[in-house]
C-alpha cells in the first residue's frame, strides 16, 4: 500500500463517528416515550441498552427464592449446539436492530453449567456480532473451569479479558460449603474467593476481567445491604447493582411480603454502604422507575461520584460529554484506536480541553490532594445499580395493550407501558423479528418457552448399574 492510500486509510478507520453506530442510537431515542428524554438519558446519546439471551440453558443448580424461571427451567437439558444455535440467532438480529455495538449478557439459568469450550464458542459468537459478552453466574464455580473457558484446547489464550455478573444472596441455597447462609456477611468469604479466582486469572495468564456483584433484596436481607458494600468494596467488583425481589418466574418460590422493600429503602441502603448520597438523576438509563444508577470511584474507604448532580458545572460536562462524546463507540473499540477517534475530536473541538481540565480540578479538589497522595492515587470505579424488575401480574396486562398499539388510561398500567417502552433490557426473538423487554420475556413468554425446551432437550436419566441393582 503505497502513502497516499494508506493515510486515507487511516483516516477512515479513526473516523469519531460509526454512521450504523448513530443511526441506531436515532432510532432509540425515536422509540423513548417522552417521560424517558431527560437530560441525563443515556439511551439514544451513549449507547442503545443492554440486551440478554434467554431460551439457551434455563437450568440451574441452585435454588433461589425468589427465581424469575419458570417452573419447567430446571426440566431443560444444558445443550451445547442448542446454546451457540440460538445465541447466533439472536444477536444476529440484535445487530440488525440495535446496531454494531451493544453490552449483553449471557444469561439463563447458570453459566457455568455449559462446559467451557461451549461458553468459550458462545462469548465468541457474540463478540462477532458486536456484542461485549458478560456472563451470569451464581459464582460456585472452581478456578479450573475459569481456566479452561480462557486457555483454548491449544493451551493458548482465548480471551484478553472477560466480564462475569455473580449473583450472591442469603436466599440462594446449595451452595457448595454454604447450604443455607445465615447472613449476608457468612457469604463474605465467598465474594471473596470469586472475585480472587479474576485476580488469579489476571496473573497466571494476563486475562483482564470486569466483575459485577449483583443481589436480590427482599424485607428479609434488607438491612444487609449496607454491609455487604462496606464490606466487599474492595473485592475487585467494578459494579453493585441490587434487585429488589419481584413476583416473576415461579410462584413456588415466592416466600415474602417482597414489595416492603421499596426502592426508596432500598436505595437508602446502598447510600448507607457508599457512605455518601448516590444522585440517581445525573444519569438516566432508560426508566428511572426501573433503574437507578450511580457512576463514581472508591479512593480508600470513600466513594466519590464522577459528577455533582448539585453543580451546574458538572452538569454542563455530562451535557458536553454527550455532545461531542456520545456518538463514539467506547464498547470494544481498541484502546489505541479510541484514542486516535478521541483527539481528532479534541483537535476539532478545542472547548473540550477545557471542559475536561475544570472538571478534573473540581474533582481533585472534592477528592483532597492529600488522600489522593496517600492512596498513591489508586482510583477504583464502582457504579452502584438497583434495577426493579415488575411484576408479572402487572406486566402482563401492560404488554397486551402495547402489543395491541392501546395506551392505557390507568395511571398504573400507563407508568408500566412506559416503562416497557423504554426498556434499557432487551431480548431477541428472530422467530418473528422482534425484541422485547426482559420483564416481558419472564412475565409472559418464558413459560412456553421453557415447556417447548423441555422436550426439545429433555433431561435423560442415565441409571447406573449399581443403581439398577438396587
Ligand atoms: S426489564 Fe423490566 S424493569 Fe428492567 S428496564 Fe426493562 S421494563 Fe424496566
Amino acid at each position: 500500500m503505497g502513502l497516499p492510500a494508506w493515510l486515507r486509510a487511516v483516516e477512515r478507520a479513526t473516523r469519531p463517528y460509526d454512521p450504523e453506530f448513530v443511526a441506531a442510537m436515532e432510532r432509540r431515542w425515536a422509540e423513548l416515550p417522552e417521560v424517558a428524554r431527560t437530560p441525563g438519558q443515556i439511551i439514544g446519546r451513549h449507547g442503545v441498552g443492554c440486551e440478554g439471551t434467554h431460551g439457551v440453558f434455563p437450568k440451574c443448580n441452585l435454588k433461589c427464592t425468589p427465581c424469575y424461571h419458570s417452573r419447567d427451567a430446571n426440566q431443560v437439558r444444558v445443550d451445547g449446539p442448542h446454546t451457540r444455535e440460538q445465541v447466533a440467532a439472536q444477536m444476529g438480529l440484535l445487530r440488525e436492530l440495535r446496531g454494531p455495538r451493544a453490552h449483553t449478557q449471557l444469561i439463563g439459568g447458570e453459566v457455568s453449567l455449559l462446559p467451557p469450550d461451549d461458553h468459550a464458542a458462545t462469548l465468541a459468537i457474540m463478540r462477532e456480532q458486536g456484542r461485549e459478552p458478560m456472563s451470569f453466574t451464581h459464582g460456585d464455580f472452581d478456578y479450573d473451569y475459569l481456566r479452561r473457558l480462557a486457555l483454548g484446547p491449544d493451551g493458548r489464550r482465548r480471551f484478553a479479558r472477560l466480564s462475569f455478573a455473580a449473583h450472591f444472596d442469603k436466599f440462594m441455597y446449595g451452595r457448595r460449603g454454604i447450604e443455607r447462609p445465615s447472613s449476608e456477611r457468612a457469604l463474605n468469604p465467598y465474594r471473596a474467593r470469586f472475585a480472587a479466582m479474576f485476580a488469579r486469572l489476571r496473573r497466571e495468564l494476563g486475562v483482564r476481567s470486569f466483575l459485577a456483584h449483583n443481589m436480590t433484596v427482599t424485607p428479609g436481607n434488607l438491612d444487609e445491604v449496607a454491609a455487604v458494600i462496606r464490606d466487599c468494596h474492595a473485592m475487585g467488583y467494578g459494579m453493585f447493582s441490587f434487585q429488589p425481589a419481584a413476583f416473576l418466574g415461579d410462584e413456588r418460590r415466592w416466600k415474602e411480603h417482597y414489595r416492603e422493600a421499596s426502592p426508596d429503602a432500598v436505595w437508602q441502603q446502598i447510600e448507607r454502604g457508599a457512605g455518601s448520597r448516590l444522585d440517581y438523576d445525573v444519569f438516566h438509563n432508560g426508566d428511572v422507575r426501573c433503574n437507578r444508577t450511580a457512576y463514581g470511584f472508591y479512593v480508600g474507604s470513600h466513594w466519590f461520584p464522577f459528577l455533582d448532580g448539585s453543580d451546574p458545572r458538572d452538569l454542563a460536562v455530562r451535557d458536553a460529554f454527550f455532545r461531542y462524546l456520545g456518538k463514539v463507540s467506547f464498547t470494544g473499540t481498541p484502546p489505541a484506536l479510541l484514542v486516535a477517534k478521541l483527539l481528532r475530536i479534541v483537535a476539532r473541538h478545542p472547548t473540550t480541553v477545557a471542559f475536561a481540565g475544570s472538571w478534573l480540578a473540581r474533582t481533585v479538589r472534592r477528592v483532597g490532594l492529600g488522600r489522593l497522595l496517600r492512596h498513591r492515587f489508586r482510583v477504583r470505579p464502582v457504579t452502584f445499580v438497583m434495577h426493579l424488575f415488575m411484576d408479572a401480574e402487572q406486566v402482563t396486562p401492560a404488554w397486551e395493550l402495547t402489543q395491541r398499539g392501546e395506551t392505557s388510561d390507568d395511571p398504573k398500567v400507563r407508568e408500566t407501558q412506559e416503562r416497557l417502552a423504554a426498556c434499557q433490557y432487551s431480548m431477541a426473538h428472530p422467530e418473528d423479528g422482534t425484541l422485547v423487554p426482559a420483564c416481558v420475556q419472564h412475565a409472559v413468554l418464558d413459560p412456553a418457552e421453557n415447556a417447548a425446551l423441555r422436550k426439545l432437550l429433555p433431561i435423560v436419566e442415565v441409571r447406573t448399574t449399581s443403581a439398577r441393582n438396587s
